[in-house]
């Protein structure tokens, strides 16, 4: 369907595609979108993807080591048994290449990809009210109309390479993770530098340290680290999966943040300390994000969450056997899991490897990059390759770097000035029919990515169809329904240890001059999930219908 209108921007006649519906992106969340409202509804809907094929984040996300941390079983869409028993993961948590393969192998068995423009990087969208439509504008030029326009750019998709001076003048070559090149890195014989020791570093350490002459880490805030313990699934493990997609399935929306395991009752405080170590040693022994789940407290009660930093502190400097570096990298000033916990392969371990130095960037900050390094205010160091695994704008960086307008011009920008502010995370005032998958103010980074998703792309869907029967167009977030939420996002997190990280992407403090607002929902999916669906129960409370 194409018609002549006017560009947003240059005023000039352009050709239009108009839609009943427009997904940005085409990673998990932008293709289940894509299927729920065309499939399920019969809607015109077209994705714009800005990467060359589907994935989103494991796109471009293919730097060494690149891992998800959610277990594979369930780590995936789980709208459909007959996908589920199709599709056979090879490893405890699967790889970067191997989820492609499966969101590959879902875009085609659901032919998706032929309503998928890729390349196609969104830089505008507005809303005309006059005909309540989004006008969408893309880095090409070309523009779109759609009723309803939904946002599924991911929360880690903007990358952040510190702006530190004389990067330009760099003789050798420099990736972030998050646009590693497709064709790889070779690391052989080269002298590497890596800044940033967040779930990224510490996945991509002990791989570049295998391959590169040597490894210097730049450490700014040093980290806890759970062994992943990954290994291929067993067969009969396999057969089980085949066999139980429905229990799995529910298995993720019962748990409190749509994993497979279960938060244990017992209290870390309380519990005899020969006790409390029998349990951190086994669950050390286990591996993984079900570390976390070992007491229940621990999220709540900072004396809890001392138990285990203490334990996890030990083992680093159990495993690291220079004291100096140890003592670096054990002196961790937050609470574990208040930043996003890591787990890793070898990453201590990594440590005692010859070829392997630490730096610790508290004791001498990074003041430039020299054309042969970088140099700290202590010290030069002369690399070849310098690899930032230097993070986000997370949440908050996609939705802004794109122009978008509601009501009267209104920027979102300027709606965000002080921190994101929107109804469940799906809806900002002033918006109209502009959805948004896993924002802020959702459970989003908090919970298993996929889990999320379903319920949102679920929920708009539901929402769609709930305004065509009824002979409706548009849908907004009341004002008071925001405001009432963004509380409720605050309460949430006081009530957990999350905001005692004061230098966690999840507050936007890693980036400069981002407000400090906590940004996703703690409350938990189960809870989240039981909010949406008594929403949209009560005649969708807390938007205007019309
Ligand atoms: P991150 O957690 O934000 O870590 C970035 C690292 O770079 C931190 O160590 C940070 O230090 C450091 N850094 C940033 N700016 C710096 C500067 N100017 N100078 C020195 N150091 C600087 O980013 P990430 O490791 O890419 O992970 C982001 C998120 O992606 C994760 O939390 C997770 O949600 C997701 N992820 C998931 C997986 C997985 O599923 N396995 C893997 C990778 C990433 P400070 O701590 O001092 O700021």
């Amino acid at each position: 369907m194409a018609n002549v209108t006017t560009d947003i921007a240059s005023n000039e006649p352009l050709q239009s595609t108009e839609l009943d519906a427009l997904v940005i992106g085409a990673g998990f969340a932008g293709l289940y979108q894509l299927l729920c409202l065309r499939d399920r509804l019969g809607l015109s809907v077209k994705a714009l993807e800005a990467g060359g094929g589907v994935g989103g984040t494991w796109y471009w996300n293919r730097y060494p080591g690149a891992r998800c941390d959610s277990e594979s079983h369930v780590y995936w869409y789980t709208f459909s048994p007959e996908l589920m028993r199709e599709w056979e993961w090879s490893e405890r948590y699967p790889g970067q290449p191997e989820i492609m393969r499966y969101l590959n192998f879902v875009a085609d068995r659901f032919d998706l990809k032929r309503d998928i423009a890729f390349n196609t990087r969104v830089v505008a969208a507005h809303y005309d009210e006059a005909a309540n439509r989004w006008r969408v504008r893309t880095e090409a030029g070309e523009t779109y109309i759609a009723k309803f326009l939904i946002t599924a750019v991911g929360c880690l998709s903007t990358a952040n390479v510190p702006n530190f001076p004389g990067l330009k003048d760099f003789k050798g070559d420099w990736y972030h993770t998050g646009q590693w090149p497709h064709e790889g890195v070779d690391f052989t014989g080269k002298r590497v530098g890596m800044i940033g020791t967040g779930s990224t570093g510490i996945q991509a350490a002990p791989v570049i340290a295998a391959e590169a002459a040597h490894l210097t880490v730049f450490q700014r805030t040093a980290n806890y680290s759970v062994p992943a313990r990954n290994a291929p699934l067993t067969s009969k493990f396999q057969q089980y999966i085949k066999q139980n997609p429905g229990e799995i399935r529910s298995v993720t929306r019962e748990t409190l943040n749509g994993m497979a395991f279960r938060i244990e009752p017992r209290l870390a405080v309380g519990t005899p300390p020969e006790d409390r170590e029998r349990i951190y040693e086994a669950a050390w022994e286990r591996g993984g994000l079900q570390f976390r789940a070992a007491f229940h407290d621990m999220m709540t009660d900072k004396a809890a969450n001392d138990t285990a930093a203490d334990f996890i502190k030990r083992k680093i400097r159990s495993i690291v056997k220079d004291p100096a570096t140890a003592a670096i990298l054990s002196d961790i000033d937050h609470p574990y899991a208040a930043k996003r916990p890591p787990i890793d392969t070898n990453y201590f371990e990594t440590y005692n490897r010859d070829n392997v130095t630490l730096v610790d960037l508290r004791a001498a900050p990074i003041e430039r990059i020299s054309a042969a390094g970088v140099c700290t205010t202590q010290a030069e160091y002369p690399l070849d390759i310098i690899v930032f695994a230097t993070g986000f704008d997370a949440m908050t960086g996609p939705m802004l770097r794109m122009d978008i307008r509601g009501r009267e011009g209104v920027a979102l920008k300027e709606v965000w000035e002080a921190g994101p502010r929107n109804y469940l995370g799906l809806q900002v005032a002033g918006f109209p029919n502009l959805f948004t998958v896993t924002g802020p103010g959702s459970p989003s980074v908090l919970c298993n990515m996929p889990v999320a998703i379903e319920q949102h792309a679920d929920w708009i869907a539901d929402c769609n169809r709930h305004l065509r029967e009824k002979g409706l167009e548009r849908i907004e977030a009341q004002p008071d329904a925001v405001d009432r939420w963004v509380a409720e996002v605050n309460e949430a997190a006081n009530k957990t240890v999350l905001p005692m990280a004061t230098h966690s992407w999840y507050l936007g403090a890693n980036i400069p001059g981002k407000p400090r607002v906590f940004m996703p929902y703690a409350g938990g999916m189960v809870r989240y999930r039981e909010i949406c669906a008594d929403v949209a129960a009560r005649g969708y409370e807390g938007f205007a219908l019309s």
